[in-house]
């Protein structure tokens, strides 16, 4: 039996397969981020999974926010409901044409959307004890999975969809499964932490596995992530509403958070981005507009057609103002109407074009690699389904 290799005051042990170590010529850290792919505005989680699902932008499949300011029925409302829905999903067509679909989300906010039209199997593990053949398309999830339902704020709850994922892939070996995490740990823990390298490496552990079952992998994600505080670990707020209401009179705009969702110990409802509703006249709205450019943190403010053209959005769900603060800060409505308590680390968020570089990464070649692709996050099943190699 070969033993361990002493080299130069290091040991190595021997192979159990063939290991390739590769060096690539001059190979600039930028010829690999280059590759890099560009996720849907507003960098946020409904927005981008469901660019993901259905191939498009935002302004095809209407789906522009956690929540918004419904026209129609003139309330603000998560944006949760398949009414919001303008278009179909890829998984929803293949699972029609007869492949065998899953999809397990972290969250169930998303499950619904995911699983619009869908048939096949559909669970989050929040809610992973509360399945049924009906509803899911599976029945007992937790037995399968041999894991407790995760608390909504923890890692495990995004194992849970990895493990199941795994799980499903040995038993029921579906043609094409979508999986999705929460973003709790990346909110919480800077990469490179020991939080934050524990979670990756348990995502390399899944993947090992899904690999090793012969799937195709693609990873991607909805949204980057960035520290929104300052050295003394507060978060940088522009409370927009605040300003708004000293500037106009109360009453006189509306601010939307489109990051808005129940789970707020995550980031207590302050991102990167903001809709504003101005009942102004449009002389007044540009020198509003103008204002708020102007202060310091803000990135750009644009009207709505401007950002419905720029970041592919619906125009009819979006506000007067489009606005994105820079990297380090986040916008906020009324200092009163954000609850922090949950925030027991500097926050952490997303929302801005900040964040909307991500990985797009795929374990198989690729062949016919059109030049000069701008990609995007929602390029993943086309990367994953057309244009990886296949054996002839
Ligand atoms: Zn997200």
């Amino acid at each position: 039996m070969p033993t361990d290799i002493t080299v130069n005051g290091r040991t190595y042990r021997w192979m159990d397969r063939p290991l390739v170590v590769v060096c690539v010529d001059g190979c600039e850290y930028d010829y690999i981020t280059a590759a890099v792919a560009v996720g849907a505005m507003p960098s946020f989680t409904n927005p981008n999974n469901l660019s993901i699902v259905t191939g498009v932008p935002p302004s095809v499949h209407g789906i522009c926010g956690n929540y918004f300011f419904d026209p129609e029925r003139g309330e603000e409302v998560m944006m949760n409901d398949p009414r919001h829905l303008r278009a179909g999903t890829i998984l929803a067509a293949f699972s029609q044409a007869g492949a065998k679909v899953a999809v397990i989300t972290a969250k169930d906010k998303l499950r619904k959307l995911l699983g619009h039209q869908m048939t096949g199997i559909c669970f989050s593990s929040e809610k992973a004890d509360q399945v049924s053949l009906a509803e899911n398309g599976i029945e007992n999830v937790l037995g399968r999975v041999g894991l407790p339902v995760p608390s909504v704020y923890s890692a495990e709850l995004s194992e849970f969809v990895f493990v199941a994922g795994v799980k499903l892939m040995e038993s029921e070996r579906p043609d094409l499964m979508y999986l999705s995490t929460t973003d709790y740990i990346q909110h919480k823990a800077a990469p490179g932490t020991p939080v934050a390298n524990d979670f990756y490496a348990m995502i390399d552990r899944n993947l090992v596995r899904l690999d090793a079952l012969g799937a195709v992998i693609v990873v991607t994600a909805d949204h980057g992530m960035n520290a929104k505080h300052g050295e003394d670990g507060q978060p940088n707020v522009i409370y927009l509403q605040d300003t708004l209401d000293a500037w106009l009179g109360a009453s006189k705009a509306r601010v939307i958070l489109p990051i808005t969702d129940p789970y707020v110990v995550h980031h207590g409802a302050l991102g990167s981005f903001a809709l504003v509703y101005l009942l102004e006249e449009a002389a007044a709205q540009h020198a509003a507009a103008e204002r708020i450019a102007a202060l310091p943190g803000i990135d750009m403010v644009l009207t709505r057609a401007e950002a419905a053209a720029k970041f592919e959005l619906p125009s009819d769900r979006i506000g007067d103002l489009v606005v994105v603060s820079r990297l380090d800060t986040v916008i906020g409505t009324s200092r009163d109407r954000h609850d922090l308590s949950g925030l027991d680390v500097p926050l952490r968020s997303h929302g801005g074009l900040s964040e909307q570089k991500v990985p797009l990464l795929v374990n198989r070649s690729v062949s016919k690699q059109p030049e000069a692709r701008r990609w995007r996050n929602f390029d993943a099943f086309d990367l994953g389904l057309n244009l990886v190699t296949r054996p002839s």
